[in-house]
């Protein structure tokens, strides 16, 4: 396989929405993740690319392929390493206000040195280290781009991270980084689980108020209905009751439980 130019996999899902998928297992399988989905919009003046992977790969060179000439609006989810890898390929890249200070400084991921995976020794070119942003613009709840034709507008929905956020098109489409998939849900410490309860409610009114019927999470399975967000609801609250099952993970430092639709990492 020719890594370098068969690395992304691209997926026309709609004339106007393009799913890049990369296999975030074939980095570090220790994640319990398969794929990370990143989503490109492409409106009648400009485009808007939902976040950049982990960066092992160019990403720009296949952006451009899909857009042609158009204007490119960039925005991260959150400031994880799986979200903003290529960030430092595009001149501006946009984020909730509160993750805009990790964007700017650069990102250690010196733990991918242990992956069994040999790829990630690309990152050796910067000492695992990705580089910072070039130009991060903060954004708060409402934040809204029009792309020509597709409108889209921005939630803040804490919870996997305090700035993570959502994103709302007028053609019905809830795009929610992290904050929902099916496989494992990285989550905030217990205490914290009431943060991102309130973000799953909030998304649930926002889509019926919206007219949403198709969400796209940042991992796993694409498009899904909204019934994810009432059985991720129904699961974390009832992680108490299950509590007592869980298992540490060493590597991730986290805690890990499981029920029949979900795998959940609670960081301890
Ligand atoms: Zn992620």
């Amino acid at each position: 396989m020719d890594e370098l130019n068969d690395w992304y996999e691209v997926i026309k899902q709609k004339d106007y929405l393009y799913v890049i998928r990369e296999r975030i297992d074939k980095i570090d399988p220790r994640l319990y993740t398969k794929y990370t989905n990143m989503y490109l919009i492409i409106g009648s003046k400009k485009a808007l690319l939902i976040d950049t992977g982990c960066g092992l790969f160019p990403l720009k060179p296949l952006v451009n392929q899909l857009i042609w000439n158009q204007e490119l609006i960039v925005i991260n989810t959150h400031s994880h390493f799986d979200h903003r890898g290529a960030n430092n390929e595009f001149p501006t890249v946009y984020i909730h206000e509160k993750e805009e200070k990790a964007l700017r400084i650069p990102m250690d991921v010196s733990w991918l040195k242990d992956s069994p995976e040999k790829r990630v020794k690309r990152f050796e070119i910067n000492n695992y280290k990705f580089l910072p942003s070039q130009n991060v613009v903060g954004v708060k709840e409402g934040h809204e781009f029009d792309l020509g034709m597709i409108k889209v507008k921005t939630y803040h929905t804490p919870g996997h991270s305090e700035g993570s956020i959502s994103i709302v098109t007028n053609k019905g489409e809830l795009f929610m980084g992290d904050t929902a998939h099916y496989g494992a849900m990285y989550l905030p410490k217990r205490k914290e689980l009431p943060i991102i309860l309130d973000s799953l409610k909030k998304l649930i009114m926002i889509a019926q108020n919206n007219n949403i019927h198709e969400i796209y999470p940042a991992h796993e399975q694409f498009s899904v209905g909204i019934e994810l967000l009432e059985s991720l609801a129904v699961g974390i609250s009832n992680i108490d009751s299950i509590w007592h099952k869980g298992v540490k993970d060493p590597f991730l430092l986290s805690w890990i439980l499981e029920d029949e639709h979900f795998k959940y990492v609670i960081r301890l």
